[in-house]
């Protein structure tokens, strides 16, 4: 379970985060929606402790993210992070780049980490490209190998910052179904997303982040149906 509490965090004189507070059980899948500048992106990098915090605690089963001591290469295991945009190694083919942090991160040998790879490829479809060069994919491809990267490290959670923002609308299907199948296999997820069609469809719950406040937290039904605070109302209606 992904605990976050009060958490705030400025860079310099610009307060980004204005105290979250938001429970991530086991198996729950969790979209943040909300206008661009509201810390949607800060507060899933402060998750993986890719940036510190400045007060508050976020407790990953049990493991404070931001204490001393904590041994942030062994989070980063269980907790996945998949970007905008990943750039892979041009000069791996893509069952290369998928094996890479098995190799070196988790030590496995070739054979195994080469296992890992032609599995998570072929979960995410991709088990035709294994010896493609990342160039030779589009864009929905290239993304859904960044899944399967992340996959390849045998993560519990999965953060996933507007994987689609990036991609021709032709392309976004294919990835959002990836999304959803995922969240269909139980994998706890946090989705930033303005793919609001989706966050209708796949979340258990809805946040919607406003200036660094979550200023509404709910069922999908519930935030998109009958949202109740006006600047949630204002969103709904720009993005429609
Ligand atoms: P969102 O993902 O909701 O669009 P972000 O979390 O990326 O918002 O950013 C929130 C605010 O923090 C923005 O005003 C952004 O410019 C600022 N910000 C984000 N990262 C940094 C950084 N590394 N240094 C300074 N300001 C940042
Ligand atoms: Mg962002």
């Amino acid at each position: 379970m992904i605990e976050i509490e009060n958490v705030r965090k400025s860079f310099g004189p610009l307060e980004v985060l204005k105290g979250i507070d938001l429970t991530v059980e086991k198996g729950e899948v969790v979209t943040i929606i909300g206008g661009s500048g509201s810390g949607k992106s800060t507060l899933l990098t402060c998750i993986n402790g890719l940036e510190p915090i400045d007060s508050g605690r976020i407790v990953i089963d049990g493991t404070d993210v931001h204490a001393k001591g904590t041994d942030l290469n062994r989070l980063r295991r269980k907790v996945g992070i998949v970007f905008q945009q990943w750039n892979a190694f041009p000069h791996l083919t893509v069952l290369e780049n998928v094996m890479l942090a098995p190799r070196k991160v988790l030590g496995l040998t070739k054979d195994k980490a080469e296992q890992i790879a032609v599995k998570q490829l072929t979960h995410v479809g991709l088990g035709e490209k294994l010896k493609v060069y990342p160039a030779r994919m589009s864009g929905g491809q290239q993304q859904r190998m960044a899944i399967a990267r992340a996959l390849a490290m045998s993560p519990e959670y999965m953060l996933f910052d507007e994987v689609t923002s990036a991609l021709d609308p032709m392309l976004v299907g294919e990835v959002l179904d990836t999304l959803k199948m995922l969240a269909e296999e139980g994998m706890t997820m946090i989705c930033v997303t303005h793919e609001m069609a989706f966050a209708r469809d796949v979340s258990d719950r809805v946040a919607f982040f406003h200036q660094g406040v979550m200023a509404e937290i709910g069922a999908p039904d519930q935030i998109f149906g009958a949202p109740q605070h006006a600047e949630t109302q204002k969103f709904l209606a720009s993005v429609r």
